[in-house]
């Protein structure tokens, strides 16, 4: 029988009770417990959840197996840094790191150590995203906006760092070609930092996103639109819905399709035809935790890796420096 993999939390805020909630009920998997530098907090989760409150980081290293780090971005570094060296597997909540840098530093230890980074980008298991892998994807275009109403959490790093990264991390999948041109530009509005911002980004292969995120949006908002050849498909994540628009030559008028072109060419009907894959409701985050925990067991590969969540974080700094530059001109 194989050994369940032992696991702590260390912070245990909005988002890392939802990591002790998941984990407590993977397959394979014994929480050791929790550890956050709020010791009240610390307590009523492992009162809650009745798993170990651990006094220090320290303190918890010889008991478990690997980590889930979900503590501000600011202290990614130097709690990976701690985990790794004590040779665990780190799941980062994202952004993986503040600096290039300093994810830099933590893959080149995970390489030493022989660990596995995981980085939490989890709009890549949003269930709405999963069908497009039954698709032969190369898009020419995408659009991508991410919108929120203003919230205190998560408002300590610029919205580029909080809400793009998520799509630059989904962009730099979807379009495989390395980037070319950067143009970017926002405001500040609630925060000393940026609040809204837009992105576009040019690739050596022809292809344009663009992006938009706000924290200071009315209504939630997380759309993606990819258009191609003969393509065109828009996702929901918020309320999981998927539809895919396809051109296709066909000989005559088939009932199927939603239109027709009204000129035929070469004796063909130009005919769009609609398909809406079914989506399979699923937890993105626990999806996330179970891909973590059968990577260490040697059964799967991280959906994000350490490099994955580096490379995403050194577009948004990117993009995030040219705003920078619009602001002090
Ligand atoms: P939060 O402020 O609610 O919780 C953070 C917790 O970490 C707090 O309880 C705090 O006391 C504790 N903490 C701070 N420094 C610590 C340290 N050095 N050691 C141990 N504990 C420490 O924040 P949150 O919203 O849960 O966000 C945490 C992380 O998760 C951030 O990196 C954020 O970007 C990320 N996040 C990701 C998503 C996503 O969609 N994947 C969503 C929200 C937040």
């Amino acid at each position: 029988m194989k050994k369940d993999i032992k696991i702590a939390v260390i912070g245990v805020g909005h988002l890392g009770k939802h990591h002790v909630q998941h984990l407590s009920s993977i397959e394979n998997v014994a929480l050791a417990g929790v550890f956050d530098i709020d010791r009240a907090r610390a307590e009523e989760i492992s009162n809650t959840f009745k798993i170990d409150c651990f006094n220090s980081i320290q303190d918890l290293l010889n008991s478990v197996d690997a980590v889930s780090i979900v503590t501000p971005t600011k202290s990614h570094k130097a709690v990976a840094e701690v985990c790794i060296k004590a040779g665990k597997h780190v799941f980062i909540e994202k952004p993986i790191t503040e600096t290039v840098e300093e994810a830099d530093a933590l893959i080149g230890l995970s390489k030493e150590h022989n660990t596995i980074i995981q980085v939490g980008h989890i709009e890549r298991l949003n269930p709405a995203l999963l069908p497009l892998s039954d698709y032969e994807l190369n898009p020419k275009f995408v659009e991508v906006q991410r919108l929120a109403p203003y919230m205190l959490r998560g408002s300590d790093v610029p919205v580029v760092l909080d809400l793009m990264i998520h799509d630059i991390d989904l962009i730099l999948t979807l379009i495989p070609s390395p980037v070319k041109h950067i143009e970017s530009t926002g405001v500040s509005i609630m925060t000393n930092s940026v609040d809204i911002a837009n992105a576009r980004i040019t690739f050596e292969n022809g292809a344009t996103a663009n992006l938009t995120s706000s924290r200071v949006a009315k209504d939630r908002v997380r759309k993606l639109k990819i258009f191609q050849e003969d393509l065109y498909i828009t996702v929901d994540f918020l309320i999981g819905l998927t539809e895919i628009y396809r051109a296709m030559d066909a000989d005559q008028n088939d009932p199927d399709a939603i239109m027709t072109a009204p000129l035929e060419s070469n004796g063909k009907h130009r005919q769009i035809f609609y398909e809406k894959p079914k989506i399979v409701k699923t937890d993105a985050l626990k999806m996330e935790l179970i891909n973590f925990i059968k990577s260490i067991k040697g059964e799967e590969t991280p959906v994000v890796d350490g490099p994955a969540g580096r490379n995403a974080l050194k577009i948004a700094i990117e993009i995030q420096n040219k705003i920078l530059e619009e602001f002090n001109k």
